[in-house]
C-alpha cells in the first residue's frame, strides 16, 4: 500500500476478557491476507514495568519475543496468528511510559517545564504508538488498549487515542469492544451496556468508528440497527462477535461479518485483492476434523489457570493440526504427585510434558513425573525448569547424587548439577535481568534433535538464570544423557536427550514461543508423534480429558 500508516485502536468496554487480543489479531490476519503488512500492539495500562515480575496468577503467562521483552501473552496470539515477530515496542506498559519519562525530566530533556499527564504522557504513549509507524514496513498499525474504558488506568491511553485521532485525522480509527449480556429469563440480549459504554468512551472525546459486540447468541433483526442509532455508527459498522469453538474460526467470522471490509473502507483504502485465507483453512480442517486423538499430560503448578501455559498449549495445538491429531490435555498439578500416586495419575498417557516454572513449589512432583516417564519409557518432553528438573532426577536416580538439585531450589547441595550462571552471580534486580531472547544453538551430530529440526544451527527464545553445571557433563553423558545441544558461544548446554528411550528430550529454552499456525514447532511435532506412536492408552484406562485436573 503507498501511502502513510495506518492507525486502528482496539478498547473495550462493559468488562475485561471479551477477547480483545484475538478479535485484533484476526483483524491483522484478514488484512495480512489481503496483502497489507501489518503489526499489532499491546498498551497495558499497570505499573510494572513490563509483565516478567508478575505472578502468572495474576496475568497469566509471560511471552517472550525474539529482542528478549517480557511481555503480555496477547503478543503470543499476535505471533501465531500473523507468523511475524513482535518486538518489544509491540508491547508498553505504564510502568515503561512513566519511566522514560521520569528518565528524560532527570537528564533535564524537559527544560525546566513542570512533567504532566498531559502533555508529557500522553505524548510518551503517542511517541511509542507511533515508533512502529516510522518504521515505515507496516501499512497498519493496530494498537490494543488493555483494561476497560472508564478504568482511572486507562484514561492517559484514551486520551493520547483522542488526541492521534484529532491530529492524523482519517489515518486513524477506533474499534470499541463490547458485551451484549444475555437475560435468560426474557430471552433477550441487552444493548444497554453497550450504549453506556460508547457513552463513556464519548464523555472522553473519542467517538468509536467499529463497534464489536461480543455475544452467546446471535443478534436479532434490526439490533444493529438500534446500537447503530444510539452510537453514532453507520449499521454495517456494528459487528456481531459469537462465541467461538477455537479462537481460530474468529478470523473467518470477522471476514463474513465483514469487519476488514468496514475498517477498509472507513480508512478510505478501496480496490484491495480477496483475502487469500488457503493456509488458514487448511489448519482448521485438520484441527477440526482430526483422524486420531492422544492425551498428553502437562506437568505444572499453575494448572488451575491455563493461561499460565498458554503458549504450550497453542503449540501442542499446532503440533496436533499438522498430524491430524486431537491433542487431549490432562492438566496434572505437579504439587500433587508422589512417588506413590505417580503411576496412578500418569498411566495411560502418550506423553509427559514437564512445564517452567521458578521457584522450589511442586518440584518433587515434577522430578516423580520425570522419573516415571523415563522408567516407563514414555514419551518426555522438559521445558526450561522442566529440563532442569531431569537433569536432577537423573542426577538423583541414575548417577546416584543423591542430593543432586538446582541452587535455585537448594543453595547449598552438595550436587549442584544446576547453577546460577556466571553472569547472573552479582545480578540483584529480578525484573528483565534472565537470559532473555533468541540465542544461536548447535545439535550435536546424530542427535534426535539434529534429526528433527533437519539442520544443525538453531535459534530459540530463553527466559532463564540457572542453567546446566557443565562440571556434571561428562559423568552425564558417560551414563546416557547427552548435551544435544549447545551454545556455541558461552558453551551452556541448551538440550539433553536420554539414549535408549523412544523420545526423551530436555529444552533449556522455550519453543513454545516460536509455534505458530503457520509454522508448527518440530519439536512439538515431533513430541505429540512419538506420543501417538507410544500407544496412548488413556482414553481404555483414565478419564482424562481436556477439563480433567488432578
Ligand atoms: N527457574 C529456572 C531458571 O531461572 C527455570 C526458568 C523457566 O522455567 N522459565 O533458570
Amino acid at each position: 500500500m503507498t501511502g502513510s500508516t495506518k492507525y486502528i485502536f482496539v478498547t473495550g468496554g462493559v468488562t475485561s476478557s471479551l477477547g480483545k487480543g484475538i478479535i485484533s489479531a484476526s483483524l491483522a490476519k484478514l488484512l495480512q491476507a489481503r496483502g497489507f503488512t501489518v503489526t499489532i500492539q499491546k498498551l497495558d495500562p499497570y505499573i510494572n514495568v513490563d509483565p516478567g515480575t508478575l505472578n502468572p496468577y495474576e496475568h497469566g503467562e509471560c511471552y517472550v519475543t525474539e529482542d528478549g521483552a517480557e511481555t503480555d501473552l496477547d503478543l503470543g496470539h499476535y505471533e501465531r496468528f500473523l507468523d511475524v515477530p513482535t518486538s518489544q515496542a509491540n508491547n508498553v506498559t505504564t510502568g515503561r511510559i512513566y519511566q522514560n519519562v521520569i528518565n528524560k525530566e532527570r537528564r533535564g530533556e524537559y527544560l525546566g517545564k513542570t512533567v504532566q499527564v498531559i502533555p508529557h504522557i500522553t505524548d510518551e504513549i503517542k511517541r511509542n504508538i507511533q515508533a512502529l509507524g516510522r518504521k515505515g514496513i507496516y501499512d497498519f498499525v493496530i494498537t490494543e488498549v488493555g483494561g476497560t474504558v472508564g478504568d482511572i488506568e486507562s484514561l492517559p491511553y484514551v486520551e493520547a487515542i483522542r488526541q492521534l485521532k484529532w491530529e492524523k485525522g482519517r489515518d486513524c480509527l477506533t474499534i470499541h469492544l463490547t458485551l451484549l449480556p444475555y437475560l435468560r429469563t426474557s430471552g433477550e440480549l441487552k444493548t444497554k451496556p453497550t450504549q453506556h459504554s460508547v457513552k463513556e468512551l464519548l464523555s472522553l472525546g473519542v467517538q468509536p468508528d467499529v463497534l464489536v459486540c461480543r455475544t452467546e447468541h446471535a443478534m436479532i433483526k434490526g439490533m444493529k440497527d438500534k446500537i447503530a442509532l444510539f452510537c453514532n455508527v453507520e449499521s454495517r459498522s456494528v459487528i456481531e462477535s459469537r462465541d467461538a469453538d477455537t479462537i481460530y474460526d474468529v478470523p473467518l467470522m470477522m471476514l463474513e461479518e465483514g469487519l476488514d471490509e468496514v475498517v477498509l473502507s472507513r480508512l478510505g483504502i478501496e480496490n484491495y485483492p480477496e483475502a487469500d485465507l488457503t493456509q488458514w483453512k487448511d489448519f482448521l480442517r485438520r484441527y477440526k476434523e482430526p483422524k486420531g486423538e492422544v492425551h498428553i499430560g502437562l506437568v505444572g503448578k499453575y494448572v488451575e489457570l491455563q493461561d499460565a501455559y498458554k503458549s504450550i498449549k497453542e503449540a501442542l495445538e499446532h503440533a496436533g493440526a499438522a498430524l491430524e491429531t486431537r491433542v487431549r490435555i490432562k492438566w496434572i498439578h505437579s504439587e500433587k504427585l508422589n512417588a506413590k500416586n505417580v503411576a496412578k495419575h500418569l498411566s495411560g498417557l502418550g506423553g509427559i510434558l514437564v512445564a517452567p516454572g521458578f521457584g522450589h513449589r511442586g518440584i518433587e512432583g515434577k522430578i516423580e513425573a520425570i522419573r516415571y516417564a523415563r522408567e516407563n519409557k514414555v514419551p518426555f518432553f522438559g521445558i526450561c525448569l522442566g529440563m532442569q528438573c531431569a537433569v536432577i532426577e537423573f542426577g538423583r536416580n541414575v548417577l546416584d547424587l543423591d542430593t543432586a538439585n538446582s541452587t535455585e531450589m537448594d543453595p547449598d547441595t552438595a550436587h549442584p548439577v544446576i547453577a546460577l550462571m556466571e553472569e547472573q552471580k552479582s545480578v540483584a534486580d529480578k525484573g528483565g535481568t534472565m537470559r532473555l531472547g533468541a540465542y544461536p544453538c548447535k545439535l550435536s551430530e546424530g542427535s534426535r534433535s539434529a534429526g528433527i529440526y533437519g539442520k544443525k544451527d538453531i535459534s530459540e527464545r530463553h527466559r532463564h538464570r540457572y542453567e546446566f553445571n557443565n562440571s556434571f557433563l561428562s559423568q552425564y553423558q558417560k551414563a546416557g544423557m547427552i548435551a544435544a545441544g549447545i551454545n556455541p558461544k558461552g558453551k551452556l548446554v541448551e538440550i539433553v536427550e536420554v539414549k535408549d528411550h523412544p523420545w526423551f528430550v530436555g529444552v533449556q529454552f522455550h519453543p513454545e514461543y516460536r509455534s505458530t499456525v503457520a509454522q508448527p514447532h518440530p519439536l512439538f511435532i515431533s513430541f505429540v508423534d512419538a506420543a501417538l506412536a507410544s500407544g496412548d492408552t488413556a482414553n481404555a484406562t483414565s478419564k482424562a480429558s481436556e477439563k480433567e485436573k488432578v
